[in-house]
């Protein structure tokens, strides 16, 4: 059984974003501010998936407000503005990707393959910047309304900068991937911040919550000027906080969608926790799903199941 299919609350809808085609660096939807001054070089990214809207909140607050960085170069992009423009409010899931997962193609071999697609396309223009840019804030949003979470390769590089953001409190959860996502490499895995480089800089994900809520829009909005304070590239915009407890998971396995028989044993958000042994999904001739460990963590479960696309990220605790 999953959820049903429920028209989603839509808070925050998709506006009009040609005013930021040109921008000032050759490939359409990229803006980059250099400070003149030495200082990492940033790159906060929008709309890698079309139906995520927080991310395009936080990049058009970002310029529309004229942030400017004090030091290093600041780039803002709108990553997949095509599979955006698709969006329909009777059907608000349904433009996450065109034809490619936009976030699963970061390989040379996707990269530098034979096939084409809007999102190949995209990303072959995308590329330079991807590659240049010290630091990335890749800005996502989930299908259920759960809380909102970091996701990065398993580098202490990633967990400082994460850990000191999270201390904050607006983001405490961490979902940590030792060995990558194990469906595609994400953008936040491309080249050099997918290897244990010791010149690469930070890539982190952060997943604000549910896509079309006012709230994930004020995460993501809050998350990219913690992201550029945290680098020195404006001021603080918060008094600091209490700190705050941090909870984090490893990702252990990335199940897919064998069949179109796949059904999760009950219906999941994310965040539920299962013994080992236990089933967590059925998936026809396929086989089962059973969880690997105690206090197995289930995220991002899929709203609807599509065979070939992700079903559920099966993690265990992180005791700190
Ligand atoms: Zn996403």
């Amino acid at each position: 059984m999953t959820l049903p299919n429920r028209a989603p609350l839509l808070e925050v809808l998709p506006r009009d974003l040609s005013a930021y085609r040109k921008g000032n660096t050759g490939i359409d939807y990229v803006h980059r501010f250099d400070s003149g001054r030495p200082g990492p070089h940033v790159l906060i990214n929008a709309l890698t998936h079309g139906n995520e809207i927080c991310g395009m909140v936080a990049a058009t607050h970002l310029l529309d407000s004229g942030v400017r960085p004090r030091i290093g170069t600041l780039t803002i992009s709108f990553a997949h503005v095509e599979a955006y423009e698709a969006f329909r409010a009777d059907d608000p899931f349904a433009n996450r990707q065109l034809v490619h997962n936009l976030n699963r193609i970061w390989s040379d071999e996707w990269l530098d393959g034979p096939q084409d697609s809007p999102e190949l396309r995209r990303a072959r223009a995308l590329r330079p910047l991807v590659a240049v840019a010290d630091h990335i804030l890749d800005i996502h949003s989930t299908s259920q309304d759960v809380a909102p979470f970091w996701v990065y390769p398993g580098f202490a590089r990633n967990s400082q900068a994460a850990l000191a953001m999270g201390v904050q409190g607006r983001v405490t959860t961490h979902l940590v991937m030792p060995s990558g996502l194990g469906s595609g490499t994400p953008l936040i895995e491309h080249g050099r911040h997918g290897a244990g480089d010791s010149h690469a800089g930070v890539a982190l994900v952060v997943e604000c919550g549910q896509h079309f809520l006012r709230a994930s829009a004020d995460v993501a909005r809050a998350t990219a000027l913690d992201f550029l304070a945290h680098f020195g590239l404006i001021d603080s915009a918060e008094p600091a906080q209490p700190a705050a407890a941090q909870s984090r998971f490893a990702l252990l396995q990335t199940c897919m969608v064998h069949t179109p028989a796949f059904q999760f044993v009950r219906p999941l958000r994310g965040f539920e926790t299962f013994d080992e042994g236990e089933l967590i999904a059925t998936d026809g001739d396929a086989g089962e799903i059973r969880a690997p460990c105690d206090r197995c963590t289930v995220l991002m479960p899929a709203r609807v199941p599509v065979v070939g696309r992700e079903a559920v990220y099966l993690t265990r605790p992180i005791a700190d």
